[in-house]
């Protein structure tokens, strides 16, 4: 993606060519950057051979979900439905596993029957559920046990799961309880000991940290795992101050780790595999200029992108024509709902801009459309996935009369 000729290009294609033809507000991905990420991933961490299972909640689309299931990858998922649209995709039931605080009975009991790789359990009483589950049926059921390895992620606050006045996982003594009380169960199969300890993580320490209190509680439960899931949050730039993991560091810290402990590893990334694959094109309505402040109100809001208003967190915007004329004013980038905090971005400065220009928010491909609401009673945008130079419809624009 950049500037060719002054304007700007998502593969081989203008956005604004995408935006006269499908409408704004408008998600479009490149499908090479998202291989490209990949391949990336995968080399990276190429000496550890990990089963690399995506974040389906970070992307659900299907057509995404098919292209990365082309590129052998498998899924992480939290919910039925996003279980269901996996396999959909084709993703092979032994590179699914299943997390998250509250599946329902009717959620395990589907899971356990499509025999996916693990259901990584949260709490004790999940446990009894699936061993309830497993009793029915007359099958050994495999599961992790998510622990909660009270790390400070150092990420935003919001996004953080590692801590132990966080929800996720079971603390260090309860999660040792279980592994005496199942460890020779006729009904489960403790095979994974899993963790997550929060998103966006730019530096390698936290993750540092997880693996030493993973390898203190291996040893205290004294019990072989089969694997060891480490779970997503590897961090992208999202802007030039933002630092990014190094990758390297992180790999050879796992590579230390296995050298104390026979296990294969699972990866659950999210973000970094579609977040910067992504963009929101946007059309401005009105712009409208006080004493101190330039508001550019577009037609994209919080319904279609909350993070900034959710997380506070700061995308780039950038224009579909470069302009090299500078406006130097206080910018503020809103949408049109009814809240102070649909906002997108707050700007010393931005080139010259005027009504029904095209603009493009930056590094939405993870977080972004499965967010999106029908807050304000606004139509959810639709999604294209872009091929060097092929547009294809990945998912239509909603209709208003679909939800009225
Ligand atoms: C959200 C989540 C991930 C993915 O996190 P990213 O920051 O997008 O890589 C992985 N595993 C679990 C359990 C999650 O909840």
């Amino acid at each position: 993606m950049n500037y060719k000729k002054n304007n700007f290009h998502i593969e081989n294609i203008p956005i604004e060519k995408i935006a006269k033809k499908f409408g704004t507000p408008t998600y479009c991905y490149s499908l090479s950057t998202i291989k490209k990420n990949i391949k990336k991933f995968k080399n990276n961490f190429k000496t550890i051979n990990p089963l690399i299972c995506f974040s389906v909640k970070s992307n659900s689309n299907l057509f995404i979900l098919k292209e990365i299931k082309k590129m052998g990858v498998g899924a992480d998922v939290v919910s039925k439905g996003e279980l269901l649209i996996a396999l959909k995709a084709g993703i092979n039931p032994k590179k699914i596993v299943f997390s998250g605080v509250g599946k329902t009975y009717e959620e395990l009991k589907f899971a356990i029957e499509k025999k996916i790789l693990l259901i990584n359990v949260e709490s004790e009483s999940e446990l009894n559920q699936i061993e309830k589950i497993s009793k029915i049926k007359k099958r050994k059921i495999d599961v992790g046990l998510r622990l909660n390895p009270n790390i400070d992620a150092k990420t935003l606050k919001k996004i953080s799961t590692g801590k132990n006045e966080e929800k996720f996982g079971l603390i260090q003594k309860s999660f040792l309880k279980i592994i005496e009380k199942f460890k020779n169960s006729k009904n489960l199969k403790i095979k994974c000991l899993s963790v997550h300890i929060g998103s966006q993580i730019t530096n390698h320490r936290p993750y540092e940290k997880m693996l030493n209190v993973l390898s203190s509680v291996i040893k205290k439960a004294d019990y072989n795992f089969e694997y060891i899931d480490l779970g997503g949050g590897m961090g992208i730039k999202y802007n030039e101050n933002t630092k990014v993991l190094n990758y390297k560091k992180y790999n050879s810290i796992i590579k230390k780790f296995l050298n104390k402990n026979k296990t294969k590893i699972i990866l659950e990334p999210g973000r970094s595999i579609v977040g910067n694959s992504g963009l929101l094109l946007t059309k401005i309505i009105y712009i409208k200029e006080t004493n101190k402040i330039n508001f550019v109100i577009l037609d994209a809001a919080m319904n279609d992108l909350i993070r900034p208003a959710l997380y506070g967190s700061k995308h780039r915007i950038i224009a579909s024509k470069l302009n090299r004329k500078i406006k130097r004013k206080k910018h503020e980038f809103v949408g049109p709902i009814c809240e102070t905090t649909d906002k997108f971005l707050s700007l010393s400065k931005f080139q010259s801009l005027k009504e029904k220009d095209i603009l493009a928010i930056c590094d939405v491909g993870a977080y972004g459309m499965v967010l999106s609401s029908n807050y304000n009673l606004r139509t959810k945008p639709a999604e294209i996935l872009i091929n060097k130079f092929s547009l294809k419809t990945i998912t239509r624009r909603q209709k208003l009369n679909t939800i009225i």
